[in-house]
């Protein structure tokens, strides 16, 4: 069982990882430029007894997103699993304010990149499991955002919209590929502990509105990526074009 996960440097990319291989998925790590924590990322995979490979790629380039999965197929097969995690924010901000290359920078990671990793997924994941493997299906889970919801005001409605897409892409790649025996699912995450806040220059952010939410803290990754593994797992197989929200309750 092969996982492609985009964005698994770090953050909840990084605890998919870890958790995936902990229940027997082989793991190709991409990330964009951290390669160092890449590397600790497949480090920490094998020192666990799994197996991963760490591959650079920027899922904004078509020809990148090309080179992800034919290194997947070299290096471990098939891949049954896509998990479309790699995603970027940007400073808080009225859109008022927000220059065509920051809105452009963020469309291009957040959707462009996610749309290209999943027609990607929807060409080579059909038929990835052996007969045999009746019991599984392939599975691609979407990273979305409780921001598509919120909206993001004064902060990011860049960001929110991109995460809009997001859901969109589910519910219509979901009937897309059902019939092809493929799942197609998100995760929206509210306020998680992970790097991403530091993008945004607003360092108390993670406090403020986490300790706000009805369960009264921000969110681990490793909590969101046990929502995520779910999703990909056999005891998920009737659940495709759902959006499922691991935010504390906001
Ligand atoms: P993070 O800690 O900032 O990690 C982002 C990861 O994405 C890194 O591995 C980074 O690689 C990679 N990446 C960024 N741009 C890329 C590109 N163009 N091509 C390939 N990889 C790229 O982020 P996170 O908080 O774990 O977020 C993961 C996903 O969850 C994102 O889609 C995010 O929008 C979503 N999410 C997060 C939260 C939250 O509160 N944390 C809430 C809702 C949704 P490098 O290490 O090489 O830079």
């Amino acid at each position: 069982m092969n996982l492609l996960i985009t964005g698994a440097s770090r953050g909840i990319g990084r605890a998919t990882a870890l958790l995936a291989a902990t229940r027997g998925w082989n793991i190709l790590v991409n990330y964009a430029s951290d390669s160092l924590a890449a590397e600790i990322t497949v480090q920490a995979i094998e020192q666990a007894g799994g197996h991963a490979v760490a591959v650079q790629g920027d899922v904004s380039q078509e020809s990148d997103v090309l080179a992800l999965f034919d290194a997947m197929e070299k290096h471990f097969g098939p891949t049954q699993g896509v998990v479309v995690n790699a995603g970027i924010n940007a400073t808080s901000m009225p859109l008022s304010e927000m220059t065509a290359e920051r809105l452009r920078r963020v469309f291009d990671t957040n959707v462009l990149g996610a749309y290209l990793c999943a027609r990607e997924a929807a060409r080579r994941l059909p038929g990835s499991y052996a007969a045999s493997d009746r019991d599984r299906s392939p599975s691609i889970v979407l990273l979305s955002s409780a921001a598509a919801r919120l909206g993001s005001p004064n902060e990011c409605v860049d960001y929110a919209g991109s995460k809009g897409a997001i859901d969109t892409l589910c519910i219509g790649l979901s009937k897309e590929l059902g019939p092809k025996g493929v799942r197609v699912n998100a995760v929206r995450p509210g306020i998680i502990d992970t790097e991403i806040h530091a993008s945004v220059g607003d360092p108390e952010r993670l406090g403020r509105i986490g300790n706000q939410t009805p369960l009264g803290r921000p969110g681990s990754a490793e909590e969101v990526a046990e929502a995520i593994v779910w999703l990909l797992s056999p005891q998920a197989s009737y659940v495709t074009g759902t959006n499922v929200d691991v935010t504390g309750g906001r």
